[in-house]
């Protein structure tokens, strides 16, 4: 599936650093608006070169994307791109290869054209990014071994760390769309039910214990029909891109009301999602074999055979609101145990349709050693060991005025993948009055 887009050797007449998110083998898509128009211009898509961004909305006007798929589409004169991610990859590929053209170092178009430059180029601190595409739906599995072992062995013991179904499906629930947004919105600390182990009763009040959870989402394109499940072996045309992924979570609320339905108020207030959209096209060359063969062996509608994980590194810092950061988590979406085609044929085996823009998240990425485990639960084991920070203090989990930098990229020769940045910084909680709260 590698082409030309994705050729290492390949330079654009912008400059970008060989460490740079967004060399020209990238072109991530996304949807923003310019700050210095007041925010009042409509969001359009745009695709992320160096430290500028392309209006593809003025580029399809002037006529620049004139081939078969995309010819009086149409599709980037909206503000989300769910009417572009709805025609499958055939539209994805020409648009891609018509940017990455009009981008090259030889080609004149754009580049000797000042004042077109001028108008399509916008540069990145002047572009105020939205959510990509609208979301209608939000599932989150559980997919990594290593993270289900490490919490599994906290709540339930060593013996019986992963319940008997984890190695036979893709263990997942279904979140809450409406509460995804893009990196840099600030989050509210969460109030909620929570029950000590101690207590008699159960109380309300600010969660205590704040977590992070390192994940990759993936975006939906063509949508199905109710009825219409998705065989492993297509899977693939229905995915998009991906997306860096933070699943808020409020541990104590979770530990209280989890029990038999899965986590409910301790996810729903907020999940931060990076606002470039890396497509699949760009992460080819970085495609891998996931974990060995998966024993048992999987039932047939979740078996494949080509290489269905890739090589990222992905990291998450906590940063306090006076001082340094720390890097918490190191690790790699490779480690997943179940692969995205798995995640989506297992989810659609049932029927359930899927509509563009659904996003579909991994769960916590975990890997075997402690650094690459994947959010503080895991790191600092419950709290036992806590995490220390250069300025001296030290995190069991996430206080007020601390922000989670999360950052993801694969490596190729001479130029990265990046997916350009994933923060949120959590801002004190506003509860209820006492008189509205009983
Ligand atoms: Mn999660």
């Amino acid at each position: 599936m590698a082409d030309a887009t994705t050729d290492p050797q390949l330079r654009s007449w912008v400059e970008v650093g060989a460490e740079h998110p967004f060399p020209i083998q990238n072109l991530p898509f996304g949807v923003f608006s310019r700050f210095s128009e007041g925010g009042a211009t409509t969001p359009r898509p745009g695709v992320a070169i160096g430290d500028l961004v392309l209006d593809l909305n003025l580029l399809e006007t002037m006529g620049f994307f004139d081939g078969p798929q995309l010819r009086g589409a149409k599709v980037f004169s909206q503000s989300t791109l769910n009417a572009f991610m709805a025609m499958g990859r055939p539209a994805w590929r020409e648009a891609r290869k018509t940017i990455s053209e009009l981008l090259a170092a030889n080609e004149p178009r754009l580049r000797d054209d000042a004042s077109l430059r001028e108008r399509a180029l916008v540069p990145m601190s002047d572009a105020r990014m939205h959510l990509p595409c609208e979301i209608p739906d939000y599932t989150d599995f559980y997919s990594s071994r290593e993270h289900a072992t490490n919490v599994g062995t906290m709540f339930r013991g060593a013996d019986n760390a992963l319940m008997p179904n984890w190695l036979h499906l893709p263990v997942g629930y279904h979140g809450r769309s409406s509460s995804i947004v893009p990196s840099g919105t600030e989050i509210r600390r969460p109030c909620g039910q929570t029950k000590a182990d101690d207590a008699e009763a159960p109380s309300y009040g600010p969660s205590r214990l704040l977590d992070y959870e390192l994940e990759m989402g993936f975006l939906v394109g063509p949508g199905t029909e109710l009825g219409e499940p998705i065989p492993i072996q297509r899977a693939e045309e229905h995915i998009f891109g991906l997306v860096l992924c933070n699943d808020w979570s409020a541990r104590d609320i979770q530990k209280w009301e989890y029990v038999p339905l899965g986590p409910f108020n301790a996810k729903n207030f907020a999940t931060t999602i990076s606002p470039w959209v890396i497509t699949l096209e760009a992460l080819e060359p970085f495609r891998t074999q996931g974990p060995p063969q998966q024993d048992p062996r999987p039932l047939p509608y979740l078996q494949h055979d080509a290489p269905a994980a890739y090589d990222l590194t992905l990291t998450a810092d906590l940063v306090p609101e006076s001082g340094e950061g720390v890097r918490c988590t190191t690790t790699n979406f490779k480690y997943m145990y179940w692969s995205m085609v798995q995640q989506l044929a297992h989810h659609t085996v049932t029927g359930c349709n899927v509509r563009p823009g659904d996003m579909m998240a991994s769960g916590t990425i975990s890997g075997a050693k402690k650094e690459e485990r994947g959010c503080l639960l895991e790191l600092t084991w419950r709290g036992q060991e806590p995490i220390e920070l250069p300025n001296g203090e030290q995190r069991k989990f996430i206080q007020d005025g601390d922000e989670i930098r999360m950052t993801g990229h694969a490596q190729g020769p001479g130029y990265r993948i990046g997916f350009g940045p994933c923060d949120g910084k959590i801002l004190p909680a506003t509860p209820l009055d006492d008189a509205s709260a009983r």
